[in-house]
């Protein structure tokens, strides 16, 4: 990533309308304390991270791709009802993050990180977001096709973002 001017994470943030905080600024202290994952979503204009200090800028880009699709599901469909849905249904929470992992897919394929894929990503879902097995199964096909997808260049959300990044100055 080029060093030379505006960091991507920042151009990502300005160019989606999010601010990024530290987990430690959310209204429930305990979160940040416990929470396993690295960063969240909320009411579509906001992106927490944990330790976001000690993120280096791959790390930190990833997250942002990933709770950039979190934050455009929470856009459509109105906070309220995003968070709702996401707390009490399991399969709408299967499928935002099956969503929201494509774009790490995405991510990883486009700066060549190779030691990650599907398989990583299902671990992090069972770790993370509580789902019962069924629906960690239904994930793993999902994020194993999508994968193959990403490879013949079906999603370029990631792509298209970085050109228009490295376009911009
Ligand atoms: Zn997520």
């Amino acid at each position: 990533m080029p060093t030379d001017k505006k960091k991507f994470s920042t151009w990502l943030a300005a160019e989606h309308g999010v601010e990024i905080r530290d987990m430690r600024e959310t209204n429930f202290p305990l979160f940040w304390k416990f929470a396993k994952a690295g960063a969240f979503a909320k009411a579509g204009k906001v992106i927490f991270v944990k330790n976001l200090e000690k993120l280096n800028e791959e790390s930190l880009c990833r997250k942002l791709c990933h709770e950039l699709r979190h934050i455009e599901r929470q856009r459509s469909k109105g906070w309220p009802l995003y968070l709702a849905s996401y707390i009490f249904s399991q399969k709408f929470r299967r499928d935002d993050e099956v969503l929201a992992y494509t774009r790490n897919m995405e991510f990883d394929f486009l700066f060549g990180v190779k030691d990650r894929g599907p398989g990583y990503y299902v671990d992090q879902m069972k770790k993370i977001h509580f789902l019962k097995s069924r629906h960690i199964r239904i994930a793993r096909k999902k994020l194993n096709e999508r994968s193959r997808k990403i490879e013949n260049g079906a999603f370029t959300w990631v792509r298209d973002n970085y050109k228009k990044y490295l376009g911009s100055k």
